[in-house]
């Protein structure tokens, strides 16, 4: 889950990082002469939209505010504003934890060029450090970090502290991105972080009751919070998209939205069982309900199962149409155990069932292509 800068902000104090004095609308900071209007958004890259504007007192500060949550930004509402104390910067770093998924552990990540998108810039002069999971950040990594970044003496030690509290917030609060681009060094010598991209690892949300608090960005639809219902994990991909995917794992969901995207095929969403697809006819029908108010023109059913049983799933999905049949043309491929059987059950209810993904790829293909006014068989 990815926060908002003015949570993430709030994190950071926590952890002792130092961030400009700022307040959520409708608080303004007090004792301010400059301000920072910033459009709360999840995603980066605000300052080349517009989303950053520096106001010198109220009224323009109020007529910003406004702006921003009437008229949204670069076609998405903004809902939150962050009011901020401008501080006078001399020199941007990047500085960020991030999850390393090649190494299986965080690392510190650092170049001198802060204030721009790192992933979009070239990887030279791009620091990374790896955290050991056990002994965690060690202060050789502050001091080879800030020989990195040409820093010496009192900026250099607050930037190894800052390197440190980074560190110890991505532990301990299960973050897998918590990002600061950038990392400012302002006129008087002072370090402070002048943004906050802090991404935290849903998977750990147990360990974590108070995320409550943080404000939400991404609510989950009323299709994916009925398939939550059913055990498993539905996606709205496509809101012009006319195919739904119901699919076994997520190995499998990737492969099939990849196959459908290179025939040019929009997809309306998708639904993750699990690799096991151990799914009952009760869970099945919960889906297919959620499925067919979506309106989708085909439904491609695809299950690889090798220690799960395809039949077992076969007949789950025909006691579920059974309890919950589908306006939408249903395509079902299965393969692996139990498959021989799985074909005679759906075959026998007359549903079109394959072992052969290609082919099935092929009718959503077709289906999906057909004009509206076109009722003609494709069969
Ligand atoms: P982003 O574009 O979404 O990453 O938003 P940022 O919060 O990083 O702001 C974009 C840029 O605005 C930063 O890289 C800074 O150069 C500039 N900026 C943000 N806050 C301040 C501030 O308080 N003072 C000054 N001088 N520049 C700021
Ligand atoms: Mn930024």
């Amino acid at each position: 889950m990815r926060l908002i800068e003015s949570d993430g902000k709030r994190l950071f104090s926590k952890y002792g990082i130092p961030v400009p004095k700022g307040t959520l609308w409708p608080d303004i900071p007090p004792q301010v002469n400059h301000y920072v209007v910033k459009a709360q958004m999840a995603r980066g890259g605000r300052g080349k939209l517009g989303g950053i504007r520096f106001v010198k007192n109220r009224e323009h500060l109020i007529e910003t505010v406004n702006t921003f949550l009437l008229q949204g930004l670069a076609g998405e509402k903004v809902e939150y504003v962050y009011i901020e104390e401008q501080i006078d910067i001399v020199k941007e770093f990047y500085l960020a934890v991030t999850m390393d998924r090649d190494i299986g552990a965080l690392s510190i990540i650092a170049t001198p060029q802060g204030g721009i998108e790192v992933e979009s810039s070239s990887s030279a002069g791009l620091l990374r450090l790896p955290l050991d999971p056990l002994s965690g950040y060690q202060p050789t990594q502050g001091r080879k970090l800030c020989s990195m970044l040409g820093l010496e003496g009192n900026v250099a030690a607050k930037v190894e502290a800052i390197a440190a509290a980074l560190c110890q917030l991505a532990i301990t609060e299960d973050a897998i991105l918590a990002e600061i681009n950038p990392l400012a060094v302002t006129t008087d010598g002072s370090v402070i972080a002048a943004d906050a991209k802090v991404e935290l690892d849903p998977n750990a949300g147990f360990r974590h009751p108070d995320r409550s608090g943080y404000v939400k960005t991404e609510e989950p639809s009323d299709f994916e919070r009925q398939i939550a219902k059913a055990h498993s994990v539905g996606v709205e991909i496509d809101s012009g998209g006319n195919i739904l995917g119901i699919v076994s794992g997520a190995g499998a969901m990737m492969a099939i939205l990849d196959l459908l995207a290179s025939h040019s095929v929009r997809v309306r969403a998708m639904v993750d069982l699990g690799g096991t697809a151990n799914i009952d006819s009760k869970a099945m029908e919960i889906i297919l309900e959620a499925t067919d108010k979506l309106n989708p023109k085909a439904v491609l059913i695809a299950g690889y199962l090798q220690t799960a049983h395809c039949d077992r799933l076969a007949q789950a999905i025909v006691d579920g149409l059974n309890r919950k049949p589908l306006k939408a043309k249903v395509l079902v491929r299965l393969k692996g155990r139990g498959d021989d059987l799985a074909m005679q059950i759906l075959g026998g209810n007359g549903l079109v069932a394959e072992r052969n993904l290609a082919n099935v790829i092929q009718r959503a293909v077709e289906i999906a292509s057909q004009r509206e006014n076109d009722h003609g068989d494709i069969n």
